[in-house]
């Protein structure tokens, strides 16, 4: 999903070429941002929902009974029951892609969770945790680097600054090649609303960590990925109140 960084193409196919680009977008382009953008969100919206509903059954089929002495497993399991409610609460409740991202995400985290609980009851160790891409948390996972080689990396003289700016922010591999070749990552859109950057500027979409945090929690936290407090802040309903809503 998502596959490409459509917003810069869209615009670029909107602009006439050897003009200087216009600063503001006209009606027209508005409209066919919009009209993309909620494309996007319906694609979305149905991926989310599949995606909740099969969780919703590995949570029925794997119900775990933990006794107190357990307490790592028994914390891990009430995280996920947390992570997994957050997930159908946001979906209920998405405005915009990465409020939709975010339900993916805490679903997604929700059941290794409980694998990880899982594996504590039957004296297992978990697996290691899961390193999202921060350009689009839904793409493929950033790959596992063992302690060793990891420090080995840290150590290693850089080579130039795009090895820096791939080694910046955890990314998939798609996203790491993309920064490495100079081009865009493919990142996750979110819809700024009208006059949000700026007295009279338009509707225009931007990349989600890009929007400033007073008005979304999702661009600290990776669409929920690197944050432990984001289950209980929207079962609290914090992620909702400073986030204008795209207007139409
Ligand atoms: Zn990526």
């Amino acid at each position: 999903m998502f596959r490409r960084w459509w917003f810069v193409r869209l615009l670029r196919n909107a602009e006439p070429e050897r003009r200087r680009p216009r600063r503001r977008l006209s009606k027209e382009q508005q409209e066919l941002v919009l009209r993309e953008w909620e494309v996007l969100r319906d694609r979305l919206a149905e991926f989310a929902a599949e995606r909740l509903a099969a969780v919703g059954d590995v949570f029925r089929a794997a119900e775990l009974r933990l006794p107190p002495e357990e307490a790592t497993a028994r914390r891990d399991y009430l995280w996920a029951l947390e992570a997994y409610e957050a997930a159908g609460k946001l979906l209920d409740e998405a405005v915009d892609l990465p409020d939709l991202t975010a339900a993916v995400v805490l679903a997604e985290r929700a059941v290794e969770r409980l694998a990880a609980a899982h594996a504590l009851h039957a004296g297992h160790r978990s697996a290691p945790q899961v390193v999202r891409c921060f350009y689009n948390p839904l793409h493929a996972p950033v790959p596992h680097v063992p302690a060793r080689s990891a420090k080995k990396t840290r150590q290693r003289p850089r080579v130039g600054a795009r090895e820096a700016a791939a080694d910046r922010r955890p990314a998939c591999p798609a996203c790491r090649n993309a920064i490495l070749a100079g081009q865009l990552p493919d990142v996750l859109p979110a819809l700024l609303p009208a006059g949000a950057a700026g007295r009279r500027s338009p509707r225009v979409l931007v990349p989600y960590y890009t929007v400033p945090q007073q008005w979304s929690p999702w661009s600290a936290t990776a669409c929920g990925a690197y944050d432990d407090e984001v289950p209980a802040m929207v079962l609290r309903g914090d992620h909702r109140r400073r986030a204008p809503r795209p207007g139409r």
